[in-house]
């Protein structure tokens, strides 16, 4: 089987909804990806921020493999030491005493299950950004502040409404006593990796304080140590109410979560929410795999530290406008060159990474990248946009 074969079957047997894809992925190891022609790549998206260790990493295959061969499911009437242990791993993380886990599939589940437990407070309201990113479903798609998702699905849930990015006096003035939440993303990824003002979450705890309304943060792209923290928004010292997660959380399983902190942890009562899935001892194993390696590893110092270089040596590449983001999930925005056409060139160059929008490339690999691949990647794409030019 070819490439070529293999998307002439996708295409008449997969819906349309993502566009062609290019290649076909059969196979893993690390950082590296081999598709059906028997081409490799260094693979620089992750699986859009999700293969945090990379692809068919031991310790993951080792805590799947084990979990699935002794009990893969047990539904909610049950509970389940993976799923405890992982939630216990979780809350301790924010820091905070009385922080509860619910677990759930994707991102849009996580968001959909925030948006649910705010209707808790008794209120209605939501205030999120222009271009953010929370999701397809409708609840979810009701916070995504991108119009070219949303207009096609209208009429959305009512009461959500959408501020510029970064701009604290439009929260101000949109935030009210009658705002139920507020939902940000600490760093907006799928727009095109934009980092608000370094006040910003701070201000924003501050709006929603006074208000009486939830803050949200989405870290479902920024989390699980992409960032070089946890969650993506420590560097601010706010607590938020809900923090929600997806991606890397699974460690390349599908796995999300809603965390809510304080008080907002008691607002859901039996009844009020759930998921069949949710919390299944197979994508626990492998999301406790992941942190326990991350730990082990100092690995959150090696992407603050990665992120850091990146940002500096990509900056001076010629054609290079700026370089955005945090850790290893960085937006390269170029001068001149369509984003779509410096993706193409890096990936018949044997690197993977995605045009977050038309001027900006996004790279997100496994936290688990090295040093040497990092500057392989850097002389890469130095030759593709000298290439293009
Ligand atoms: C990807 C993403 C989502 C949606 O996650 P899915 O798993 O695709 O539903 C939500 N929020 C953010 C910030 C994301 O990057």
């Amino acid at each position: 089987m070819t490439n070529k074969k293999y998307l002439t079957r996708w295409n008449s047997s997969l819906q349309n909804n993502y566009g062609k894809p290019s290649i076909t992925l059969v196979k893993g190891t690390g950082i590296l990806v081999t598709d059906a022609d028997g081409e490799t790549y260094m693979d620089f998206l992750g699986g859009i921020a999700t293969s945090i260790l990379g692809h068919a990493h031991p310790s993951i295959v080792k805590a799947v493999t084990k979990q699935v061969s002794t009990l893969s499911h047990v539904s909610n009437f049950y509970a389940h030491p993976n799923a405890i242990a992982l939630a216990e791993k979780l809350t301790k993380m924010t820091g905070d005493k009385n922080a509860k886990v619910f677990f759930c599939q994707s991102g849009a589940e996580a968001n959909e299950a925030a948006l649910k437990l705010s209707r808790r407070t008794g209120k209605v309201r939501v205030v999120a950004a222009q271009g953010a990113f929370h999701g397809r479903t409708m609840g979810a798609l009701s916070l995504t502040g991108q119009p070219s998702k949303r207009e096609p699905f209208l009429p959305l849930i009512k009461g959500v409404k959408h501020v510029p990015y970064g701009d604290i006096d439009a929260m101000r003035k949109a935030v009210s006593k009658k705002t139920a939440m507020v939902i940000i993303e600490p760093i907006m990824g799928e727009a095109g990796v934009i980092v608000p003002p370094q006040d910003y979450l701070h201000q924003l705890r501050q709006i929603c304080d006074k208000n009486g309304a939830l803050l949200v943060i989405d870290a479902v792209q920024t989390g699980m140590g992409r960032t070089g923290d946890w969650f993506g928004y420590e560097y601010s010292g706010i607590k938020p109410d809900v923090i929600t997660l997806a991606k890397g959380l699974g460690g390349g399983l599908p796995l999300g979560a809603m965390i809510a902190l304080g008080k907002a942890a008691d607002l859901f009562q039996p009844g009020d929410h759930g998921s069949t899935f949710g919390g299944n001892p197979v994508t626990t194993a492998a999301g406790l795999a992941a942190i326990d390696f991350i730990e082990a590893k100092g690995i959150l110092s090696k992407v603050e530290r990665q992120g850091a270089h990146l940002i500096q040596e990509i900056a001076l590449i010629p054609g290079v406008k700026e370089v955005r983001g945090a850790g290893l999930l960085l937006g390269i925005e170029l001068e001149s060159l369509k984003a779509s056409d410096v993706s193409d060139a890096m990936r018949d160059a044997g690197v993977l990474v995605n045009a977050a929008n038309p001027t900006t490339i996004r790279i997100a690999p496994a936290l688990i990248v090295t040093d040497a691949q990092i500057a392989k990647f850097i002389s890469t794409i130095r030759k593709v946009i000298a290439d293009a030019k």
